[in-house]
């Protein structure tokens, strides 16, 4: 058994949110009971999620992406006010870490998505990003095709087909890969960062029209793996900790989502 402040403590302390500047609050977003004995983890806190964790019996949920997000209408009407009523209802509190939990340097999803990356193939170096630096890199012991390299990416990520790795080719100068960066979720626009970077491909979870441009004109190969394949790993590593920690029940929940 943990109280809610001891877990937001924690958090706050580990994950140092005041150093960054986000699009949504991070921390405790919606406040629940004060005693917390079992801790749900999901990326995103849509219905799906928070209806599981009613019938699980839960007393808060951890996500990456969680409300109020810069720019959208505040008001709590239609699908927002569904959801904060569940979670009212049930008396369930919600936390939620955007980028303190992409750039924490071992349970973040960036580190995550190293470990599992390094797991699939030997890297001969990591470069870890931090605060101002979201982005990662590593040089592979090997240089491996970008076929190659595609499907060890699907096989880190736990894909289970390879389609759901989208490859843009890069076009001229663009061979073999032996140096790599990588940042997870929507990080698409980090792209002329990485070629910067002198990279051969840059991974992160999705795609934008102009992504193959600038991929094919900078001679650099892109990987679209998921947007939430490959944030999974930051919120169960938090789960983790604090369940080791406070000594308390915590299940991640994934809620299947294509993009
Ligand atoms: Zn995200």
């Amino acid at each position: 058994m943990a109280t809610l402040k001891q877990i937001e403590n924690i958090l706050k302390e580990l994950l140092q949110p005041e150093l960054f500047s986000d699009y949504c609050p991070n921390g405790l977003q919606v406040e629940g009971k004060s005693d917390i004995n079992r801790l749900i983890t999901g990326v995103t806190a849509c219905q799906a999620l928070i209806d599981q964790a009613v019938e699980k019996k839960a007393d808060a949920i951890l996500v990456h992406h969680g409300y109020f997000w810069k720019g959208e209408d505040p008001c709590l009407t239609g699908i927002k006010r569904k959801r904060i009523a569940t979670l009212l209802e049930n008396n369930i509190s919600l936390l939620a870490y955007h980028l303190p939990l992409d750039a924490h340097p071992d349970l973040g999803n960036n580190a995550c998505v190293g470990n599992l990356l390094a797991k699939a193939m030997s890297f001969e170096k990591i470069v870890p990003g931090d605060v101002s630096q979201l982005v990662w890199q590593a040089r592979l012991k090997n240089p491996v095709t970008s076929k190659q390299f595609r499907q060890h990416l699907a096989d880190a990520l736990g894909h289970q087909s390879l389609s759901c790795v989208l490859h843009i080719a890069g076009g001229e100068g663009a061979g073999a890969i032996q140096n790599l960066a990588w940042c997870t979720g929507a990080a698409q626009g980090y792209i002329d960062q990485a070629v910067d970077m002198g990279v051969d491909a840059y991974i992160s979870g999705e795609v934008s029209e102009q992504t193959v441009h600038i991929a094919r004109e900078r001679g650099v190969h892109y990987f679209a793996a998921g947007h939430h394949a490959t944030e999974r790993y930051g919120v169960q590593a938090l789960g983790k900790h604090l369940a080791k920690t406070l000594s308390i029940e915590h299940e991640f929940i994934d809620i299947d989502n294509p993009v």
